[in-house]
């Protein structure tokens, strides 16, 4: 069984897909190559990079989510993430039981793919697995040789949300910060104002040429930070749903504005707290 399914998105960027619905996202430069997440870890990420590149490896986790994080264990190497992310991705070890609950009954009900391979042991899987940590800055920038990549502080989903710019392709990846479906609704989530204040940075100073989303095969065109936007300022509580998170039971607020330019999806849904 084909476990993880790598889609060349730009020239040697590959947006590596995740059954269970999640993305990481491989760089490849002339002298090294980035991974921008690890997924679950339900299966071996670091086989499936190896098989793309041979190049030494830089780690990058966009924030401390199990979807995003849950993969360190297998590389023995340090990984960079924000300060803050170092707690969320503690919380997130003790709630894999739960979280996996949930996977496995949207998978009865058909609503998501089988997400995790034949054989996979739930029972070895569940104790926290440790990993080595390095603080990552604002600005900090990887040379993988001939090819810079840039790190951008990016609270809103999480207050330690880390996006990428890729300088060659002009490609952003925003990890779940950016999407067609957005949520800044967690007890570690940003305020709405200050996502929005980073949105108008990243309009400032970048010259976006496309978006990567962690839950999306495909490149998110830049107006996608322009409708986003849109639904934020226009944050109407009178025209948004109840929102009640179906896991933890949080209430919030969603918002749904058509989607024009995405292929393959029509609505945005921004999900945000009450005041
Ligand atoms: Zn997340």
């Amino acid at each position: 069984m084909i476990y993880f399914t790598p889609y060349e998105t730009a020239p040697s960027l590959f947006h590596i897909y995740e059954p269970g619905d999640v993305h990481c996202t491989l760089i490849v430069g002339r002298e090294r190559a980035l991974l921008f997440d690890t997924g679950y870890g339900f299966c071996d990420i670091k086989e499936a990079v190896t098989a793309l590149t041979d190049l030494p490896l830089t780690i990058v986790n966009s924030h401390g989510h199990l979807d995003h994080a849950g993969g360190n264990f297998r590389f023995a190497q340090e990984i960079y993430i924000h300060p803050y992310e170092r707690q969320v991705y503690d919380l997130y070890q003790a709630e894999k039981e739960s979280l996996m609950d949930r996977m496995w009954s949207l998978y009865q009900q058909g609503k998501k793919p089988r997400p995790w391979p034949e054989g996979f042991s739930r029972q070895d899987y569940y104790p926290y697995k440790p990993c080595s940590f390095v603080d990552l800055t604002d600005g900090q920038t990887f040379d993988l040789g001939g090819r810079i990549v840039e790190a951008i502080f990016f609270p809103g989903h999480t207050r330690g949300c880390v996006a990428l710019y890729d300088h060659q392709s002009g490609l952003l990846l925003a990890g779940d910060n950016l999407g067609h479906s957005i949520w800044i609704m967690f007890e570690q989530s940003a305020s709405l104002a200050e996502y929005r204040s980073c949105l108008c940075r990243l309009k400032d100073d970048f010259e976006i040429k496309g978006i990567l989303g962690s839950h999306y095969s495909g490149i998110y065109p830049a107006s996608l930070i322009d409708t986003v936007m849109q639904c934020v300022n226009q944050r109407d509580d009178g025209r948004s749903t109840l929102f009640i998170h179906p896991r933890k039971g949080y209430k919030a607020l969603r918002r749904k504005v058509p989607l024009t330019d995405v292929p393959g999806v029509s609505s945005l849904y921004l999900v945000y707290p009450f005041d």
